[in-house]
C-alpha cells in the first residue's frame, strides 16, 4: 500500500499552509464575535482519509494537534513524527486499546466505562500517561457516548478508580442545517463539560465549528475544511470502527 495516494496532490500541499492560516483567522474571528479570547479555541487537524504526505505538510504548516479516528489507517501514517499531539477521535476497541495508547497522546472518544478502564490499564502496561475526554452523545444519529448528564459522576468514578486523567469532553454535532438544533446540543455538551472539569472541550467539525465556538469550544476539530474532500474510500479495515463514518 502506497501512503502517498491520496486526496491533494503534492503541488498542492504548499496551499496548505495558507488554509490553516485563513482557517485561523476564521476561528480567532468567531472567537472574538463570542467575547472570547482567539487564543482559547485550538485547532487539530483531522487526517483521516488523507495520505502521510498531508500530515507532514500539516505539521510543516504549523499545527500542533492531529487526528485520526481508524486506528489501522493511523499507525502507519503517524508513525515517528515530528512531536504533536496525537488524538484518537474512533470508536476504541478494548481488544486495541494497546495500540491506541502507543500510536496517541490523548484519547478523546473514551465513550463508555469499559473503554475507559481498557485504556487506563494499557497505559500503566506500557508507563505511558494518557490523558482522556469523556464522549458525549448529543445527537440522535450518534451511535456512541455517554449520557451528558451522567458524564460527571463518570468523571469522578474513573479519576478515583482507574487514575486515569480526564481532561474534558468531547462531542459530535447533529448532522443537517438545523442551526438552532447543533447549538442546543453544543450547549448540552458544554454542560457536561463544566460538570467534568478539565482543560479540553472538543467540539465543533467543518459544518458546525461557529457554532461550537459560541458554546464554548476549546477545540475544534477540522477535516475537510482543511484538507479538502477525503477520498471517497476510506481506507478502512475490518474491525477498525469510526466514530462517525
Ligand atoms: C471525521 C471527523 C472529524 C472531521 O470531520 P470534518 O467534517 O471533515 O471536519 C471530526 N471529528 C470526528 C470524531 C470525526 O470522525
Amino acid at each position: 500500500m502506497s501512503l502517498d495516494a491520496g486526496a491533494i496532490p503534492s503541488g498542492d500541499l504548499g496551499k496548505l499552509g495558507e488554509r490553516v492560516d485563513a482557517m485561523r483567522a476564521a476561528i480567532a474571528a468567531a472567537a472574538r464575535e463570542a467575547g472570547r479570547d482567539p487564543a482559547s479555541v485550538a485547532l487539530l487537524g483531522v487526517t483521516k482519509g488523507q495520505p502521510r504526505a498531508v500530515v507532514l505538510a500539516a505539521i510543516g504548516a504549523g499545527l500542533a494537534d492531529i487526528g485520526e479516528s481508524y486506528l489501522q489507517e493511523a499507525r502507519p501514517k503517524y508513525f515517528g513524527l515530528p512531536a504533536v499531539r496525537k488524538h484518537f477521535i474512533g470508536h476504541v476497541q478494548t481488544n486495541k486499546a494497546r495500540a491506541i495508547v502507543e500510536t496517541f497522546d490523548v484519547v478523546q472518544s473514551i465513550d463508555r466505562i469499559e473503554a475507559a478502564r481498557a485504556i487506563a490499564r494499557a497505559g500503566r502496561g506500557i508507563g505511558k500517561p494518557v490523558r482522556v475526554l469523556l464522549q458525549v452523545n448529543v445527537s440522535p444519529s450518534e451511535r456512541f457516548g455517554f449520557v451528558p448528564e451522567e458524564a460527571p459522576a463518570i468523571a469522578a468514578r474513573l479519576r478515583t478508580d482507574e487514575g486515569l486523567e480526564i481532561d474534558g469532553v468531547m462531542a459530535i454535532g447533529p448532522p443537517g442545517g438545523d442551526r438552532a438544533g447543533i447549538a442546543a446540543a453544543f450547549r448540552r455538551a458544554a454542560a457536561a463539560f463544566e460538570g467534568v472539569g478539565g482543560s479540553t472541550f472538543s467540539v465543533g467539525m467543518s459544518g458546525d465549528w461557529r457554532e461550537a465556538i459560541a458554546c464554548g469550544s476549546t477545540m475544534v476539530r477540522l477535516g475537510t475544511a482543511l484538507f479538502g474532500p477525503r477520498p471517497a474510500k476510506e481506507r478502512r479495515k475490518p474491525g477498525d470502527e469510526p466514530a462517525r463514518g
